[in-house]
């Protein structure tokens, strides 16, 4: 008998999941409570995958010997509660995709904040070193449909805390966690804690074949660490202080210690700009010592990467302006950093949906770097409260057009305006990449 396998969600994810269990053997049937997207439906007709859309029949999923849940559906939902009572298995697209991956290797990425900028990296150095490698998770293909459609030798894999949550046997060759700060609390009963033992699930399969690489910086990562049982082998990365294995910074050099290799080289010569991406490119650097890598190559790929589009992404020089497109920065940790690598005075774009956002981190930052704020949002009221005594000039725009001629207009030759929200955008656009669009489009109108 085929085991029948039902798929909720019929996303990049879910559908990829679909195929591959397909081809696998397994009766599949694919439900989804809104509509598909064209070109996935027609994938599901040619493979002939049943599947329905618009609602969900209770009782084809009931009688499902395994379910693959897609990341966005949480514990709560009455269907994933039914299945829990029943006792049927259900488990997330990693984790199916992880059974048919043969002997290939994964280095999986998580994170609360430099998860696609790392990913991007490590796999722009793999590639650079002509390994048989593939991106997988948020850009690129879903991992399942990488190892149904194009199998490699290795996954470069950017995978979030949902992702996590659904995994059971998941182990990755190369596990790393960049950062963890409060973030998606809704989903994990307002409890931090939680969402911790999340992130750190990426090492629970690990073994002594293993490596985790992780920042000996972050305070939130290091009180936790004392208190897990580690049967992998770290590899910490650090600002602070130097390590004996992994990689640190001191004065302008990086040092990566990986087993016998020593790789020095400096951070005026990495492509990626400012503290948070030393952070990331250390990361990376140990991923890569680690998967055999020659530092010739490390080097090479780490100075000629590509900043990707909307994460301090450098938009044009108008009269003596910069500007500088971070959209993708929906919190308050990630405009911190953006300002922290600023070196000129900066007018900031912020605002948008706030998910519980307090503005006092950034505070300090704002005193000394930032001459005024463009407020670009429905509601702005904790914004100006926020900044009314450190900031001379606080102003409102309803579009990125009036955010950025505002900007301008405030902005002297020399200055930077610096789109960093700290929220979420869906106010007035469809999604960050709207909002980075549509401000890369009104600053080449100026
Ligand atoms: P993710 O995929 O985790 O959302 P991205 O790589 O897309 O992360 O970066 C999102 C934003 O987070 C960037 O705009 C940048 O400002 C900020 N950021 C990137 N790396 C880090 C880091 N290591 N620590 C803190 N903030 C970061």
């Amino acid at each position: 008998m085929k085991k029948r396998l039902v798929i909720l969600g019929g996303g990049e994810s879910g559908v990829g999941a679909a195929l591959l269990a397909a081809a696998r053997g397994y009766e599949v049937f694919l439900t989804d409570g809104g509509k598909l997207k064209p070109s996935l439906r027609t994938e599901l007709e040619e493979q002939g995958i049943s599947f329905e859309e618009g609602g969900h029949s209770i009782e084809k999923i009931m009688n499902a010997d395994e379910v693959v849940k897609s990341p966005g559906i949480g514990e709560k939902n009455p269907i994933v509660q039914q299945l829990r009572n029943k006792g049927i298995p259900v488990i997330g697209e990693i984790e199916l995709a992880f059974r048919y991956k043969g002997d290939s290797k994964i280095v999986a990425i998580t994170g609360s904040n430099g998860k696609t900028t790392t990913t991007s990296l490590i796999y722009h150095i793999c590639r650079t070193a002509g390994l048989d490698t593939a991106l997988v998770g948020n850009i690129g293909h879903s991992f399942a449909r990488q190892v149904y459609a194009d199998p490699r030798e290795l996954y470069v894999l950017e995978i979030s805390s949902f992702q996590l949550d659904d995994i059971s046997s998941f182990r990755p060759h190369i596990a790393v966690l960049l950062n963890i700060t409060e973030d998606h609390l809704d989903r994990y009963d307002y409890q931090f804690s939680n969402y911790i033992n999340s992130k750190f699930r990426i090492i629970e399969n690990q073994t002594k074949e293993d490596y985790f690489i992780y920042c000996e910086d972050d305070e939130v990562i290091m009180q936790k660490i004392p208190f897990i049982h580690l049967h992998t082998n770290p590899l910490p990365f650090s600002m602070k202080q130097e390590v004996k294995k992994g990689a640190f910074i001191k004065g302008d050099q990086m040092m990566l210690r990986i087993q016998e290799e020593r790789v020095s080289m400096s951070i005026y010569d990495f492509a990626l700009k400012g503290k948070h991406n030393q952070y990331n490119t250390m990361a990376a650097g140990i991923a890569a010592a680690t998967l055999g890598i020659r530092k010739e190559k490390i080097r090479e790929a780490i100075h000629n990467f590509q900043s990707l589009e909307h994460r301090m992404e450098f938009v044009a020089t108008v009269r003596g302006v910069e500007f500088i497109n971070d959209s993708k920065a929906t919190n308050v940790n990630s405009t911190w950093y953006a300002l922290e690598s600023m070196n000129k005075p900066v007018v900031l774009i912020l605002g948008g949906v706030d998910k519980g956002n307090d503005y006092q981190l950034l505070a300090e930052l704002v005193k000394d770097k930032v001459k005024a704020i463009v407020c670009m949002g429905t509601d702005n009221k904790k914004i100006m409260q926020a900044f009314k005594d450190i900031v001379p000039v606080i102003v409102e725009a309803e579009s990125a057009k009036k955010a950025v001629n505002a900007s301008f207009k405030l902005a002297a030759k020399g200055d930077v305006v610096l789109l960093s929200p700290s929220c979420a955008s869906f106010d007035l656009f469809t999604n960050y990449e709207d909002r980075g669009t549509q401000f890369k489009a009104a600053v080449k109108e100026l």
